[in-house]
């Protein structure tokens, strides 16, 4: 992996009002992200951190390397680029900032939020001509389906993924439902396709075109409700740990949850389990939340009594009953906000929302579950440098980096949208 520049990263303090001596997950996190565009070997790579020990498939998208003179940039010129060519486009550009970014790239954010909320906002800016979406592509695509279709949704790197996302391919996701049928027998209602919103925009067709539904970690549970309703069997992918929590959630035993492993024959289950299950619980994860463990809540209650411990409900199942409270990044932000002058919080999340948390609560003492530096990869492929490119890329009348979802897809996507849309 070459690299230009190879600049220390900034690490931001992990503590409120206390400078951080933590370390980091991967010194590659030290690297400017494109060091990893120009990467050659057999698979895309996801980057530094939290992802790195997750395999890219070969069909994840790759950023060429963008022009020297922004590789070469200085902080401080980038931001006055940025800002330059920001006051330019002014209400013909929206840009979205996904609470996962770094700093200097959500600064410039109209509108932040998770995924879903972004997407919203999204489509409510009928004036734009163009979304500039700092977050990860299965976003931009889920902006690109709500929106106007003349409206142009770029991802300033196409090399900003999700490492659950690529765990669900649809080939696999094919093979899985044909073995399912099978087995199991078709017809409506037999098993029901449920997607979270990390999914690629065809999986969300796949759940649209089988009287399935898209779900958030904030709505998973009203989803799988109403999923339950209309069938016997739901098929929840790509992220095992919130269909488990969500399942646990509505009193689900434990032999009526089966993990379906698409490396597996069978998925790795038996045809009884199968035949039992209620919920099929794909075998994916998030490499950022699946490293927050029960030792570090322990260790947190041992070293500040009176804390309060919120993870995000992506963690496995024994972390979120050892917390006092689990839910969406919006629910963190809100539980957090809403809490007492002067009470403690460990939190499990992606450590720049823990962070920024500590920052906006001075009054309170807010930090990261896990003492060790951990960003989301794929999120930190977005660097100014790119979000300089696509500005002034942009000023010039040229579009870089836009994400397309075709009519067939974006129209049976749309159909597990607005399913979800009725039940929350
Ligand atoms: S935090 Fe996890 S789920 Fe979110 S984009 Fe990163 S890898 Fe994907």
């Amino acid at each position: 992996m070459a690299s230009d520049n190879l600049a220390p990263a900034t690490l931001a303090p992990v503590e409120s009002g206390a400078t951080s001596t933590a370390e980091s997950c991967s010194s590659e996190l030290t690297w400017d992200p494109w060091a990893f565009d120009a990467d050659t070997g057999p698979t895309p790579s996801y980057g530094p951190g939290a992802s790195q020990w997750d395999e890219a498939p070969a069909t994840t998208p790759v950023q060429a390397e963008i022009p020297a003179d922004y590789r070469r940039a200085d902080p401080a010129e980038l931001q006055e680029r940025i800002g330059a060519a920001r006051s330019t486009l002014g209400t013909s550009v929206v840009v979205l900032g996904h609470h996962y970014q770094r700093d200097d790239v959500i600064r410039w954010a109209d509108f932040t939020g998770d995924s879903f909320k972004l997407s919203r906002q999204a489509a409510t800016r009928t004036g734009a001509d163009a979304i500039v979406f700092c977050g990860v592509h299965f976003m931009a695509e889920t902006a690109d389906i709500l929106t106007a279709p003349a409206q142009q949704v770029v991802l300033p790197n196409l090399a900003a993924g999700c490492s659950m996302a690529d765990m669900a391919t649809d080939a696999d996701v094919s093979v899985c439902w044909d073995q399912l049928d099978r087995l199991l027998g078709g017809g409506p209602g037999a098993v029901i396709p449920v997607t979270y919103m990390n999914s690629a925009a065809s999986l969300k067709a796949f759940c649209g075109r089988r009287g399935g539904i898209v779900c958030t970690s904030s709505n998973a549970r009203a989803v799988l409700e109403w999923a339950f309703a209309r069938g016997s069997r739901v098929l929840f992918f790509p992220d095992e740990h919130l269909g488990r929590n969500t399942g646990v959630k509505l009193g689900l035993p434990d032999d009526r949850m089966v993990v379906w492993d698409p490396a597996l024959p069978l998925g790795g289950a038996s045809e009884a389990s199968l035949r039992q299950a209620a919920l099929i619980l794909w075998k994916g994860w998030c490499s950022v939340h699946t490293r927050f463990t029960v030792e570090q809540i322990e260790r947190a209650r041992r070293e500040h009594p009176e804390v309060s411990v919120i993870v995000h409900p992506e963690c496995r199942r024994e972390v979120v009953e050892a917390a006092d409270a689990d839910g969406s990044t919006e629910r963190i932000i809100e539980t957090i906000g809403r809490a007492a002058p002067g009470s403690t919080w460990a939190v499990g999340t992606e450590i720049n929302l823990v962070n920024r948390l500590a920052r906006a609560h001075p009054d309170k003492r807010v930090f990261c579950l896990d003492p060790v530096i951990c960003p989301c990869s794929t999120m930190y492929r977005i660097h100014p440098a790119y979000l300089a490119w696509v500005f002034e890329r942009l000023v010039e009348g040229e579009v870089v980096n836009r994400i397309r979802v075709d009519e067939e897809t974006r129209n049976d996507a749309l159909v597990a949208l607005e399913r979800m849309l009725a039940v929350t």
